[in-house]
């Protein structure tokens, strides 16, 4: 039993705990080209909240995570079979209760871990920052946390290099052979603003990559994807011991 893992403590544990810091891991439940779990998003969110939130356990860090958000905002995807949408608003509502929870037994902190890129948190910690004063509100994508470059040969968004690294190492056993594998081609739009990323417009997953991938996958291995584990776990652990030790109204210098 892990004392950092709500949904594997128990109140006998938690009664007489302090936590300083909760930490939401929000995943998606879609296709990831054809050699990847449904589950990707959500076994790395579990994952790496788990390994970060050891490491600061063990730099004597309060947090807690919670139970992972399995659906995240899929509406591009809606042609996909399968791929579970939940609506942004849906979410906020979500965020609302869980708040509330947290604000009323004084745990003032809540970092949301995102692990797709479909998510979307900052208006809606806007908006109900302003509900909770007392709280501080925030999230990270750990996917932007390290330079992929260092790690992987081939760029991608969506089951590419990086993904398909970190799976076979985390769980060899869902992860099909990579000659099974698309090369994860993606179109690219023709109008050019959207093209150069200044303009943006939802993309209509089925039109722009037909394997569903995005990135090419065929050079992942399991000791690329233990590397940058290590390192991406190491750098957000420091966020969540950083984020434990804070005050909330002596923020900046
Ligand atoms: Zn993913």
């Amino acid at each position: 039993m892990r004392p950092y893992i709500l949904a594997e403590t128990n109140w006998k544990e938690i009664q007489n705990q302090k936590f300083d810091v909760a930490i939401l891991p929000w995943g998606a439940t879609e296709a990831h080209n054809y050699h990847l779990p449904y589950g990707t998003d959500i076994l790395e969110a579990e994952y790496i909240a788990a390994e970060a939130a050891r490491k600061a356990w063990e730099a004597g860090a309060k947090v807690i995570v919670l139970p992972v958000i399995p659906f995240g905002v899929n509406t591009g995807q809606t042609d996909i079979l399968l791929d579970i949408n939940m609506s942004p608003s849906t979410q906020a509502a979500v965020l609302h209760d869980v708040l509330e929870v947290l604000n009323r037994q004084g745990i003032q902190k809540l970092l949301i871990l995102n692990s797709h890129g479909g998510n979307d948190f900052k208006t809606m910690l806007r908006e109900l920052g302003l509900k909770y004063p007392n709280m501080f509100l925030s999230s990270c994508n750990w996917f932007q946390a390290l330079n992929k470059a260092e790690f992987f040969e081939n760029a991608g968004d969506h089951a590419d290099e990086m993904e398909t690294s970190l799976i076979l190492h985390l769980r060899p056993d869902l992860v099909l052979p990579l000659e099974e594998a698309g090369e994860g081609r993606d179109k690219k739009p023709k109008i050019r603003a959207y093209r150069e990323g200044w303009a943006w417009a939802e993309r209509k997953w089925s039109q722009i990559s037909e394997d569903t991938g995005v990135g090419n996958p065929k050079k992942a291995t399991k000791e690329k994807g233990e590397r940058y584990f290590d390192a991406v776990t190491t750098k957000i652990s420091l966020l969540f011991t950083e984020l434990a030790d804070a005050k909330i109204d002596d923020l900046y210098e």
